[in-house]
């Protein structure tokens, strides 16, 4: 094979959910167009790559040195509740069902002994500051119904501790152990939200 193909199908396969067969479709695919989706796709790349950062304050990718972000920006969405994810699919999962109008905060991950993930790898130390500043009432704990995802939780918890009229909650029962939020389906998702438990 030539190697600038072979090259183009491992940068293709090593995507999330593409695999070698994936890769060398999208490789032909591109190299055989003549619309100039190549160079499109390309430049999009390269421009959302270098011009896209997290928010200072939630994590959520926005335009670079452009402040904080859209959700922070939103006064309709200062209604006290702080609802922690994952990652930015998370909130994209949850936007889609439009079952949360509050903030969110991206911790970028979760801890866990196995895969050396410590606290000071995840954002969370700015909690304490955010629930303070924007007069946080709920925390609403959106994570992943793991192992991981209940330490990380505990130690979010912990780490918070009791401040004066704030209160936790999660997700109710629908979230499949060891489920992430975007398998799960709208409605289930819905009722997840409704029927979250108080911590
Ligand atoms: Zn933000």
């Amino acid at each position: 094979m030539n190697p600038k193909i072979e090259k183009l199908i491992k940068l293709f396969a090593k995507l999330p959910r593409v695999g070698t067969r994936g890769g060398q479709r999208i490789a032909l695919c591109l190299l055989q167009d003549k619309t100039g989706r190549a160079n499109a796709l390309a430049t999009a790349i390269v421009d959302a790559t270098e011009n896209v950062a997290p928010c200072p304050r939630c994590g959520v990718l926005t335009d670079r040195g452009a402040g904080v972000c859209e959700f922070c920006r939103d006064t309709s969405r200062a209604n006290g509740q702080l609802c922690i994810v994952r990652d930015l699919s998370d909130v994209w999962t949850l936007e889609k069902s439009s079952v949360f109008h509050g903030r969110y905060h991206i911790i970028g991950g979760l801890l866990s002994g196995a895969s050396g993930v410590l606290p000071q790898d995840l954002n969370i130390a700015t909690l304490p500051t955010r629930i303070s500043d924007e007069k946080i009432s709920e925390v609403i704990f959106a994570l992943p119904n793991t192992v991981e995802g209940k330490t990380t939780q505990h130690y979010i918890v912990s780490t918070i501790g009791d401040v004066d009229g704030l209160s936790y909650s999660e997700l109710a029962s629908g979230v499949p152990l060891g489920g992430d939020l975007d398998y799960l389906d709208e409605g289930t998702l819905t009722l997840a939200f409704g029927g979250r438990k108080s911590l």
